[in-house]
């Protein structure tokens, strides 16, 4: 009984190996791609597929920031120092500081996909641009100052 069953099964493999290695059609077939690639009409839809995908990719993208950004900021995310609530000015901050060693710690992809995939670890809050630049380079914002020294 196994040898019929593989006797069928070689049968099969010759069939399909006398396909695939038929010359013909992979010549034929690699020619039609290169002649794809090199054409204006080729290269035209390349394009666009391009320019979709990136389209496709930035909504993506925005997606998943927003979903970060409530997770940390609140629905809707607002600045944990300032309350700005326009979702172009947020970003998620580090709170202990050392956001670029961490960055070399995720490697080169961005912070939202990596916090997603590490379900939302602690140790982030929501910080709007203004602010966070400024913690970043004087190590305080003046929102803050102004609030702390009345
Ligand atoms: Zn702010
Ligand atoms: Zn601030």
């Amino acid at each position: 009984m196994r040898r019929k069953d593989d006797d069928v099964d070689n049968g099969r493999m010759k069939k399909a190996q006398d396909y695939w290695r038929t010359p013909r059609g992979k010549e034929v077939h690699g020619r039609a791609n290169k002649k794809c690639y090199k054409s204006e009409k080729g290269q035209e839809s390349r394009r666009k597929t391009d320019a979709k995908r990136k389209i496709y990719k930035r909504e993506l993208y925005h997606k998943l920031r927003k979903t970060v950004l409530m997770h940390y900021g609140g629905n809707p995310p607002i600045c944990s120092c300032c309350r700005e609530s326009r979702i172009e000015f947020l970003a998620i901050n580090h709170i202990n500081g050392g956001g670029t060693a961490h960055r070399g710690k995720i490697g080169k992809g961005s912070l939202y996909p990596w916090l997603r995939k590490n379900n939302y670890p602690s140790g982030y809050n929501v910080l709007c641009h203004n602010c966070n630049m400024s913690i970043g380079f004087y190590g305080y914002c003046p929102h803050k100052k102004d609030a702390g020294n009345g």
